[in-house]
């Protein structure tokens, strides 16, 4: 597809042929079965200061939180229990854990778990990477955000396009399986700019992509911004609001990258109490259930109003059941590894 017909696409006036197309591809490439990764938010300290995010360091209405390394693995464990094939790690910049302390933490789940392991902690040095690698990490998430260098630069001030850029070959140059993604509906974002995000995507053969809606954070720099300047500014998207832009943009990258993982993610479940299901019937085959410890939770808050916030794990595991049932969908046995045949 070219760029052009990306950009009709995700304006065309009705998205239902499109949607149709995206679901027949994923279940045509991934099947019906959705792999569930549990994600425990470890750590909301950061040292950066990304202008959307609510863990930006200079938020000081935040109550900081970091889990100690037997808790992580006994989330870990419980997210084992609870049928879950993959943990994610994830977590702020946060420079209290060292290298040394996260391959043992690796290591230990490993040998503890059947679990896959992805991390996502950021930005760190090849030589790092590597060490996560060599500990046994499987997997690493790292969203470009977006692949407008400009923008990028105004959402994250103190990041360096190019630098992160560089992170993701070093990932893949390393074995691991790579997951990134983008944000939607950012301030001043184009869907010139939405379009280059997902052939940015087909480039880096990625093997997971994640999309969701940008959601403001009122303690962020970019917590007061209006929503109707993006709108006023592309006229053509007065009536696309920001679901529907977010939709689109899973069906079209399942329909052009076919065969990767794509998560039906929170943050679209944040803007629509239905949107992860919506998201499941245009292309996404992935959920990610929260297996953070109950009590911190809410501290993790990259945007207001996430939701599972006053679950316990197991909590969120019989919902996600019911809601798969529900639209003729099912748990995914297994790790749902990457169907791309490029991993080593
Ligand atoms: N420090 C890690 C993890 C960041 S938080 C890293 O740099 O990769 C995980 C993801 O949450 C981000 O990549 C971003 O896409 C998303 N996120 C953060 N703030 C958000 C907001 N206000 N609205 C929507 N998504 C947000």
């Amino acid at each position: 597809m070219t760029k052009q017909q990306i950009i009709d696409r995700l304006q065309s006036p009705d998205p239902a042929e499109l949607f149709a197309q995206a679901d027949r591809v994923r279940r045509q490439f991934c099947g019906d079965g959705v792999y569930l990764r549990g994600i425990i938010e470890f750590s909301n300290y950061c040292k950066r200061n990304c202008c959307y995010c609510g863990l930006r360091q200079d938020n000081l209405k935040i109550t900081r939180y970091r889990l100690s390394a037997p808790e992580i693995i006994d989330a870990a464990k419980t997210a084992d229990r609870l049928g879950y094939g993959t943990v994610v790690l994830q977590s702020g910049e946060d420079l209290a854990y060292t290298v040394f302390e996260l391959c043992r933490i690796i290591e230990a789940i490993k040998k503890e778990t059947r679990c896959v392991v992805t991390m996502a902690v950021g930005e760190l040095s090849r030589a790092d990477y590597a060490a996560l690698k060599a500990a046994g990490a499987d997997r690493y998430l790292l969203k470009i955000e977006t692949s407008n260098p400009k923008l990028f630069k105004k959402i994250k001030p103190d990041s360096d396009f190019n630098a992160r850029l560089q992170c993701l070959y070093w990932l893949k140059d390393l074995g691991y399986e790579v997951g990134s993604g983008v944000m939607v509906c950012l301030p001043g974002q184009t869907l010139d700019d939405m379009a280059s995000d997902i052939l940015l995507f087909e480039e880096l053969a990625l093997d997971m992509i994640g999309i969701g809606p940008f959601i403001q954070h009122p303690n962020t720099p970019l917590g007061s911004y209006s929503g109707d300047s993006y709108h006023n500014s592309n006229k053509i998207m007065v009536a696309v609001p920001g679901i529907d832009l977010t939709l689109r943009m899973v069906a079209l990258t399942r329909i052009i990258t076919k065969n990767t993982n794509i998560p039906a993610t929170t943050a679209v479940g944040t803007i629509d109490k239905e949107g992860r299901q919506k998201a499941l019937q245009c292309g996404a085959n992935i959920m990610m259930p929260n297996a953070t410890p109950a009590q911190y939770r809410k501290y993790y808050e990259i945007y207001p109003d996430k939701i599972c916030i006053d679950e316990k794990p197991s909590d969120c595991q019989g919902c996600i059941q019911a809601m798969l049932a529900s639209i003729g969908r099912h748990v995914a046995g297994g790790n749902g590894n990457s169907l791309k045949k490029s991993v080593r």
